[in-house]
């Protein structure tokens, strides 16, 4: 754990381990009931400095977090490729983002502003007015194990900016990268009082943090599953919540199926699945189903999966035996529901390989749940009407894709698919950190991109001036 700008030695540790072969990446202390208060404590007094400090020099902070983080870009990388099992090239990918999250949340301070507020609406008024945004206080950031530090920075780097301090809940299997981070905001000039990092697990450490009144605002990215608990238990608290889904993607049959296909391979199987955006649905136009298949088999099978720290490694291990024992299951109940197995569907050590299902009914685990694992289900349909009425037939909504040349069914498909992004002729799996991201129904409340996420760490304060007679 880190508090007050040092890591702290415990007495009872995490061992964070390499999801691929197990190795022991790093040993953290982990925190306690009595952390939880020092955290408090800390993040009490960074708050007092926070909100007084002027927004430039947090903007020079958050810029020259993004540099360190450049300059140390291949150690970053490397502890984020051994604590989550994504390959080197997705972790490299990852470190340049949050570079850029950081630089964007810089800039979201400076450009944070209010408006004048008009009093002669209903008449002659001598008042003048105008609101401006303050920080709400203390921050919680709960992040989940698969974006470890960018997830992190679309948190820490607008509250920040907002003027907010920061305590830090990192997921148990990830928190190495999560450190790095705390100890470069720190380096960059952050005062040590405005971020600490929890360690220790989400049922203890999380939710004992959720339910301290002093928090103001909990931004937590995760499973739906947490994400209920804790909005049921958080009390009167602002809350962002970035969720799960299962994205589906439609393919109309004048789509060119060879560049839909490879959009697949990456949009399904990037860090084995375990992206809160992975392609998980494919409904394509009856017509092409069949050349379409053959397409997308050509490139799955070529995906070349093993250990993720080798540079031509496309796809690495699951988090750990429980998500594997979960896509096992997903593939197992969508062969029982009338599923035909193209690839895949089995395990290799800690690798899932590779899946592809067909005409799986719409009633499977694979349709209605989130698999959070390289699968990816394709089903038939014959039109826009009955693809959107699939589309929407979950209890998530983040983002979709849609794949046409034609105007009046991409336009349909934009509007009457429920999700919080659509996107046409790309993947859902498309993001870039300056977009308003999040979801709609069970996906969440709220959405991401430091120039809206500072909305969400800020309130309106009015202030109104009158004269007197
Ligand atoms: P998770 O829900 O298991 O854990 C997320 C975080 O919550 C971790 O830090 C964990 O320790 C903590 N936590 C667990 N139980 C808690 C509790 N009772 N109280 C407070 N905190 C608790 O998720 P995960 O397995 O780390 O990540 C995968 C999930 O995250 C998937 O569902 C994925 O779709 C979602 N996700 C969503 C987005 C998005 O932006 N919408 C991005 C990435 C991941």
């Amino acid at each position: 754990m880190y508090l007050l700008g040092e890591r702290i030695k415990k007495k009872k540790r995490v061992i964070v381990k390499n999801p691929y072969d197990n190795s022991v990446v790093d040993t953290l202390g982990q925190s306690d009931e009595e952390d939880i208060t020092k955290a408090i404590q800390a993040a009490k007094a960074g708050f007092e400095i926070l909100k007084n400090m002027p927004a430039g020099e947090r903007a020079k902070i958050l810029e020259q977090c993004g540099h360190i983080i450049q300059e140390r870009k291949e150690d970053f990388a490397q502890a984020i490729s051994k604590e989550s099992g994504k390959t080197i090239n997705e972790a490299r990918g990852e470190v340049a983002r949050a570079v850029n999250t950081m630089k964007l949340s810089s800039l979201a301070a400076l450009e944070l502003t209010g408006k004048t507020v008009r009093f002669d609406l209903a008449g002659p008024s001598k008042k003048i007015g105008f609101y401006q945004r303050v920080p709400l206080g203390l921050v919680l950031a709960i992040t989940p194990f698969n974006f470890p530090l960018n997830l992190s920075c679309h948190k820490i780097g607008p509250a920040i900016a907002g003027g907010n301090s920061v305590i830090h809940k990192p997921a148990t299997k990830t928190p190495v990268s999560a450190v790095m981070l705390a100890e470069a905001l720190v380096a960059a000039g952050l005062p040590k009082q405005g971020i600490s990092v929890l360690v220790g697990p989400g049922g203890a450490i999380g939710m004992g943090l959720v339910r301290r009144h002093e928090i103001r605002k909990i931004s937590f990215t995760g499973s739906l599953e947490v994400g209920r608990l804790i909005t049921k238990e958080c009390g009167m608290k602002r809350i962002t919540m970035e969720l799960g889904a299962n994205s589906a993607v439609v393919v109309f049959k004048d789509a060119p199926l060879d560049l839909v296909a490879k959009k697949i391979r990456k949009g399904g199987y990037t860090l084995a699945g375990q992206v809160c955006i992975s392609i998980q649905r494919v409904y394509i136009e009856e017509d092409v189903a069949d050349e379409f298949m053959r397409e997308l088999s050509l490139e799955v099978k070529n995906i070349k999966y093993g250990n993720p720290i080798l540079e031509d490694t496309e796809m690495g291990p699951m988090i750990d035996e429980a998500a594997i024992q979960k896509a096992e299951k997903f593939c197992e109940d969508a062969i029982a529901h009338k599923g035909i197995l193209i690839l895949g569907g089995r395990r290799d050590n800690t690798i899932f390989l590779p899946t592809i299902l067909l005409d799986v009914s719409e009633d499977a685990l694979v349709i209605k749940e989130e698999a959070f694992a390289p699968i990816v289900a394709v089903n038939r349909f014959k039109t826009v009407e009955e693809a959107i009425t699939k589309v929407n037939g979950t209890k998530y909504g983040l983002q979709a894709g849609v794949f046409t040349n034609d105007i009046t069914k991409a336009l349909k498909c934009a509007q009457g698919i429920d999700a919080g992004g659509i996107l046409i002729n790309e993947f859902p799996t498309f993001r870039v950190d300056n977009m308003p991201y999040g979801g709609t129904k069970g996906s969440g409340l709220g959405r991401e991109g430091p120039e809206f996420a500072i909305k969400e760490m800020t309130e309106e304060k009015l202030i109104v001036f009158d004269q007197l007679p």
